[in-house]
């Protein structure tokens, strides 16, 4: 199943912010059985956050979105989502009551931009933030299931992690583990990551990761990741492969 991560914010695109989000989204929505197929950064404006999850919602199976959640002006996610999927608003009772509880706790009051945090897409859920104020939004729209989170990364995290169990795919089960390889040129070595791709069929993907100059003292990352139906055979189908990379490495340094 295809997932797409849609990350929001001019600070990322000035590059004053680095995409921590996307980066975690991608690996727990990897180990949660998702091929994440696509990433997309827009600007916190409505068009282009239209823009954005109209192309997710286009081809994916899951569409997960960081940040615009918030209480100020230039948080717009959930409305400019809603808008663009033709969703009307409403006040979400649950997301109030979450909103209410935070805020009386600190003996607050509830503002309008505090309120606006409680409007979410008809028939949507909202989801308990156990570290800030403004709720995740689960809801589906035509077969897409959509997950809004806060930008802020803690809170991002938690709402993320409280979601895993519904979200993660049973049947598919992912595994990859690397091994770093001494004194071989990635591209003397592509033959063998073409040929060990081959032989295990589509099991695996092999990516090599070099990490100094190919022409001194070449060091090679290799990483081999697997899907299966469960959680042995995942392993299994990486680490046979990972054995045979080794003893190919060993040979090659042998010859030498
Ligand atoms: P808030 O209630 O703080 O307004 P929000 O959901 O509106 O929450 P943003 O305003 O988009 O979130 O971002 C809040 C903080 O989270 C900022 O400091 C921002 O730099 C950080 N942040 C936002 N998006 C990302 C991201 N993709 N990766 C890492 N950090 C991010
Ligand atoms: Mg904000």
């Amino acid at each position: 199943m295809k997932a797409t991560i849609l990350t929001i914010g001019n600070e990322i695109l000035k590059g004053r912010t680095v995409n921590t989000n996307f980066s975690h989204i991608g690996h727990v929505l990897t180990f949660a059985g998702y091929e994440v197929y696509r990433g997309l950064v827009v600007r916190d404006d409505p068009s282009e956050i239209a823009w954005g999850i109209t192309q997710a919602t286009g081809f994916s199976d899951l569409v997960v979105t960081s940040g615009g959640l918030g209480p100020t002006f230039d948080d717009m996610s959930v409305k400019a989502i809603a808008d663009a999927l033709g969703i009307p608003l409403e006040t979400n009772a649950d997301a109030l009551k979450m909103i209410r509880e935070k805020y009386s706790a600190q003996n607050m009051e509830l503002t309008p931009e505090r309120m606006k945090m409680a409007m979410l897409p008809r028939n949507a859920e909202a989801i308990t933030n156990p570290v800030g104020t403004a709720p995740g939004v689960f809801f589906s729209y035509r077969g897409v299931r959509i997950l809004i989170l806060p930008g802020v990364p803690s809170e991002m995290k938690a709402i993320l992690e409280s979601m895993i169990p519904r979200i993660r795919i049973s049947t598919v089960h992912y595994y990859e583990e690397s091994v770093v390889l001494n004194g071989i040129m990635e591209s003397a070595f592509a033959p063998v990551v073409a040929d060990e791709m081959k032989k295990a069929g589509g099991s695996v993907y092999i990516k090599s990761h070099p990490s100094s100059a190919e022409l001194s003292n070449p060091v090679l990352e290799i990483e081999v990741s697997g899907t299966a139906q469960d959680d042995a055979t995942a392993v299994k189908v990486v680490r046979t492969t990972l054995e045979n990379i080794k003893k190919k490495h060993q040979e090659m340094l042998n010859k030498k």
